[in-house]
C-alpha cells in the first residue's frame, strides 16, 4: 500500500496538482488538516481532494472557515482570508469541511494516528519544543503520529536510551527510509505553504506495512497561484510569501 501524506494544502491548487503528479499512483490521501485558508481555490482543493479515496481530519483554518473558532485569534492577514474562504465555499464542501474529525486515531493500520496540530490539543497546539513534544507522545497510543501546521517538515522520535526516555529532532531525510525505532512524531511539511525556507512543495509518500516514509519537495507554478491571490484581493503578504517558503 502506498499512502500519500499531505498537510495544510490552504486552497493552494497548483501545488496540490503538482503534489499529486510528482507522487504516482497512491491507494489513499491521508490530508492532516488546513485543507482551505490563505489560498485562493479552496472550493477546488476540497474537490479533488473528495475525488480521490482519503482520510481527512479538520485544522484551525477549516474550523475558522466554518465560523467555529473566534477570528480575533488569528492575525489580520489570516482574519481576511478566512473570511474571503467562508464566502466562497459552496454549501456541499462546506458540509464535507464541517464533518471532518479532529483526529483519526489508527485510520488504516494499527501503527498511525493523524492530528492536525497535536494529539493532545488537535487544531491549535503546535509542536515546536521539547516539553510540548514529551506531552505530545502522552496523548496517543499509536507508535507514530502524522501532525502539520507548523508548515515545517520534521522527525521527532522518542528513544530509549541507556534507560531513559529521550528527544531527538531531525530533518526528514529524502530518500525512502523505516520509521522507528522508537516512536515517533512525523511532520511532512506544507503543500500550500511551506514556512521552512524553500518555496517546493513538501509532502511524504508511507508504505505503512513496510513502515517506511520518503518526504519529498516539488516545485509548482507559485506565480499562477499569487496572481490568482492578488485578483480577487487577498492580502498581498500572503501571495509574496509563497516564492520565499516563508
Ligand atoms: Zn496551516
Amino acid at each position: 500500500m502506498r499512502c500519500l501524506i499531505v498537510s495544510d494544502i490552504h486552497g493552494n491548487l497548483e501545488a496540490f496538482e503538482a503534489v499529486l503528479n510528482h507522487a504516482g499512483p497512491v491507494d489513499s490521501i491521508w490530508c492532516l488538516g488546513d485543507l482551505v485558508g490563505y489560498g485562493p481555490d479552496p472550493n477546488a482543493c476540497v474537490e479533488l481532494l473528495r475525488s480521490r479515496p482519503h482520510l481527512c481530519i479538520a485544522g484551525n483554518h477549516d474550523w475558522s472557515a466554518l465560523g467555529r473558532l473566534d477570528l480575533a485569534e488569528f492575525n489580520p492577514d489570516a482574519r481576511e482570508a478566512s473570511l474571503w474562504t467562508r464566502k466562497q465555499l459552496t454549501p456541499d464542501n462546506l458540509a464535507f469541511l464541517e464533518a471532518l474529525p479532529k483526529e483519526l486515531p489508527e485510520p488504516a493500520q494499527e501503527h498511525f494516528w493523524l492530528a492536525h496540530g497535536s494529539p493532545c490539543h488537535p487544531i491549535w497546539e503546535y509542536i515546536l519544543d521539547d516539553r510540548t513534544a514529551t506531552d505530545a507522545f502522552g496523548c496517543f497510543q499509536a507508535t507514530f503520529c502524522f501532525h502539520g501546521h507548523t508548515h515545517v517538515p520534521i522527525l521527532i522520535r522518542l528513544a530509549n536510551q541507556q534507560g531513559s526516555e529521550r528527544l531527538a529532532w531531525s530533518q526528514p531525510p529524502e530518500e525512502p527510509h523505516t520509521l522507528g525505532p522508537g516512536r515517533m512524531l512525523i511532520n511532512p511539511g506544507s503543500v500550500g505553504q511551506p514556512r521552512d525556507g524553500n518555496r517546493q512543495a513538501s509532502y511524504m509518500l508511507l508504505d505503512p506495512e513496510a513502515l517506511t516514509v520518503e518526504h519529498r519537495r516539488v516545485d509548482y507554478e507559485y506565480w499562477l497561484t499569487q496572481d490568482k491571490m492578488l485578483e480577487h484581493k487577498l492580502p498581498p503578504r500572503l501571495a509574496m510569501r509563497l516564492a520565499y517558503g516563508l
